[in-house]
């Protein structure tokens, strides 16, 4: 016999949990399968939180390094321990397990550990060793997220050809590293390794880093990380890989014609991610997928059939973990009848480099391609007060706003924090702020975010400290 639920969601990462936590609270009778026996999904396992955690240590330890004796502290001596920095990213993420677990717990959210492949359009199989359980419900959730794409030519092997899985998990730290695809994940894991001393070299086949970026802000943050130490080979292609027992060689051909051959010991391969769904029979509900391999929804996350919903790294949009999660929010309460609403333009992206790059809305070409008229506002940190006090001077903010009216199209930051600062960005965005209204409020000093009223009068040619 089956058990009988309101809402079964498959996949506990940020999508699935939240949208489970929520239906919950919504006084729907839920379940969430999840063939982890983690929670928490890529996001908190394999991606946002190891990531982040690394980020974190090694940005002490290069600040300390490479700074510290501009701020008249001693640096000599100062060394890490990659085993316990390795061994503090797991118990990060274990703590953080309990937490999603004790929060299925609290709100009454019924987990079934095991792999779901639909039966039919309203039951699927949850199976796990050699038991399994049957599951019906009213509506379906898939949140099954997506996994690194490989290179065509050649399969992870987690040794030497890694994905971002395999990089935040390596044993020792590389001498040299091939990084390719100098996207968000790739330069972040390129960043971790080349603060703890391994040569980095990014080999990315458009002619910027991380693409979507502002194009100014993507060509400074690229000056600060050669500055780092880091190199890239821009509009070039990876040809070709030829394995050894030692490591890898990279056979690179470059738009101009010219061939390169980098020796390594290990290549990230970071050149996107692709929904994941496999098991899970979606022909036996009767769904198909796009030819990107996403589950095709409408604007309410309704697939085909319309009690099965999908939502997250397995639809289109931006992979991020924050916009899986307003997903989840979102389609809980649509289940529920209620109306929800998401504004994708003010969705903010963030590379959690040193500096960071934030951003919300759009950028400068993409202003201009909607056929805007865009007015550009900016603002140096090595103007503001806060900057110079901590040593953060480098980047800067720039707003781009709407000539005719005004209003905030797009808020680009590169700089210290900018991970924290962005969500007044989001808010002047998504609320259709005017650039004088953002500038006309009072902001803490000293402080980095000042350098957002700054940039923002500065439209108006009143920045003050300009
Ligand atoms: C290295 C790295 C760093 C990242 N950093 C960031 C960041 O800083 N900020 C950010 O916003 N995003 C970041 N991301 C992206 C973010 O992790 C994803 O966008 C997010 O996890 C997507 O959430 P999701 O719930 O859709 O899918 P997932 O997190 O992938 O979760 C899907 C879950 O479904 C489960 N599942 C799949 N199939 C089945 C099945 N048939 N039955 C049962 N369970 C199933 C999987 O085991 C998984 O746990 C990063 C990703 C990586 C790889």
């Amino acid at each position: 016999m089956a058990e009988e639920f309101d809402v079964v969601v498959i996949g506990a990462g940020p999508a699935g949990y939240v949208a489970a936590i929520r239906c919950a609270q919504l006084g729907l009778k839920t379940a969430c399968v999840e063939k982890r026996m983690e929670l928490g999904g890529t996001c908190l396992n394999v991606g946002c939180i190891p990531s982040k955690t690394l980020l974190h240590t090694t940005e002490l330890l290069y600040a300390v390094k490479a700074e510290g004796a501009k701020l008249g502290l001693k640096s000599s001596g100062v060394s890490f321990d990659f085993p316990r920095m390795m061994e503090r990213k797991k118990e990060v993420i274990s703590s953080l397990n309990e937490g999603v677990k004790g929060l299925f717990k609290k709100n009454k959210v019924t987990l079934f550990t095991g792999s779901a492949s639909f039966t039919s359009p309203t039951a699927l199989t949850v199976s796990q060793g050699a038991t399994s359980a049957q599951l019906s419900a009213k509506h379906f959730i898939i949140a099954t997220g997506s996994e690194p794409v490989p290179l065509p030519f050649l399969p992870f092997d987690e040794r030497r050809i890694l994905s971002s899985t395999g990089a935040l998990s390596l044993d020792k730290v590389p001498e040299k590293m091939v990084v390719v695809g100098a996207g968000v994940i790739g330069v972040e894991l390129g960043s971790v390794y080349a603060r703890l001393g391994s040569d980095v070299t990014f080999v990315e086949f458009l002619d910027k880093i991380c693409p979507t970026l502002d194009s100014s802000i993507s060509k400074a943050f690229q000056e600060i990380l050669i500055k780092q130490g880091m190199k890239f080979h821009l509009s070039s292609k990876v040809t070709g890989i030829d394995l050894s027992d030692k490591g890898a060689l990279v056979k690179v051909s470059k738009t101009d014609g010219s061939i390169l051959n980098l020796p390594t010991d290990v290549v990230l391969v970071s050149i996107g991610r692709r929904p994941y769904t496999q098991n899970l029979s979606l022909d036996k509900a009767g769904l198909e997928l796009s030819p990107k391999g996403q589950i095709p929804i409408n604007g309410q996350f309704r697939t085909k059939v319309p009690h099965i919903y999908a939502i997250g790294d397995s639809v289109d949009g931006p992979m991020l973990a924050h916009k899986a999660s307003e997903e989840g929010v979102a389609v809980a309460e649509i289940i529920a009848g209620q109306s929800p609403h998401i504004d994708y333009v003010s969705i903010p992206s963030v590379v959690y480099t040193s500096p960071e790059v934030a951003a919300s809305g759009l950028t400068e070409e993409e202003a201009k391609e909607h056929g805007f008229t865009p007015k550009i506002g900016t603002y140096f940190f090595k103007s503001n007060s806060r900057g110079k006090c901590t040593g953060e001077e480098e980047g800067f903010v720039k707003i781009i706003a709407d000539e005719k009216t005004d209003k905030i199209l797009g808020i680009h930051i590169l700089g210290a924090h900018a991970s924290e600062m962005i969500a007044l960005g989001v808010l002047a965005v998504e609320k259709r702020m005017t650039s004088l209204e953002l500038g006309s409020i009072s902001y803490p000093h000293p402080t980095l975010s000042e350098a957002i009223k700054e940039a923002a009068l500065s439209i108006h040619k009143r920045a003050i400290h300009k």
